[in-house]
């Protein structure tokens, strides 16, 4: 399955993949003049190597695109990843749909602590709802707002800017293994905000089915990129 949903409208697709565990060890012994078929246990070894000693580049010989959906808050997260190639739906070209994130009740926390070292807390379930219904009312206006200013007539670059950073965006990213490791040492880890995390590990699930030798030595080795 190359698709998996992520909180109620969002999902992380990989649209294509040219990657595999081969690979790795291919580029790496390629300074020797040697090219395997098939994967055996000193190849697998091999990649331990790699990732202990820290040898990066053999790790970039693959190509990951996929399509995410997430609210525009996970994607500006997102998007301070810099090696890979984004693509995002045009809120100038398109219109854009009325579907918002609303945390669950169990994801709706309260902040303890000071920063660098925030816990988070579940609320109390009037809280919960109350937030909840605050944020349905507050996505319910502005969609309202920008709905009313296409109808008069307002460029959709223009109306826009009345939308909150919990509605939905689509982008298509492309990466190598490499890149990827980063992004999940940094964003599937108990410090990130729960809400990319989610979606970190939906890229985690398809990354390990893509390179399960290599995504084994990263998780080893301390989820460190190498
Ligand atoms: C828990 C958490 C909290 C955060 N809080 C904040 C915050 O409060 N404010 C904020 O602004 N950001 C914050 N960030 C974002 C963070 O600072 C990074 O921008 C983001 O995680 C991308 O990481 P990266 O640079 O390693 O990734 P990428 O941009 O994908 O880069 C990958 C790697 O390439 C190398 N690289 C890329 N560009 C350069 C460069 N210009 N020079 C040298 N090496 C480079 C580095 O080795 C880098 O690790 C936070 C991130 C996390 C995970």
């Amino acid at each position: 399955m190359d698709q998996i949903d992520v909180f109620t409208d969002g999902f992380v697709r990989l649209d294509s993949a040219m990657a595999d565990d081969l690979s790795v060890v291919n580029a790496a012994r390629v300074s020797f003049g040697t090219r395997k078929e098939a994967m055996d246990e000193r190849d697998d070894g091999l990649i331990g190597f790699l990732m202990r000693e820290r040898h990066g580049t053999p790790f970039e010989h693959n190509a990951y695109r996929f399509h995410v959906r997430c609210p525009i808050f996970v994607m500006r997260e997102w998007i301070r990843h810099r090696v890979g190639s984004f693509n995002e739906l045009s809120g100038r070209y398109a219109k854009i749909d009325d579907s918002f994130y609303i945390p669950s009740v169990e994801d709706v926390r309260t902040q303890v602590g000071k920063p660098g070292s925030y816990t988070f807390e579940t609320v109390a379930p009037d809280v919960a709802d109350r937030t909840r219904s605050a944020m349905e009312e507050s996505y319910s206006a502005s969609y309202a707002a920008y709905e009313a200013m296409l109808a008069d007539g307002v460029a959709r670059e223009v109306a826009r800017s009345v939308l909150p950073v919990g509605i939905m965006t689509e982008f298509f990213w492309t990466l190598n293994a490499r890149s990827l490791m980063n992004f999940l040492s940094l964003r599937n880890q108990e410090h990130a905000q729960r809400e990319i995390r989610r979606y970190a590990e939906a890229v985690e699930a398809l990354f390990e089915t893509r390179m399960p030798i290599t995504h084994r030595h990263f998780v080893e080795h301390g989820r460190k990129a190498p």
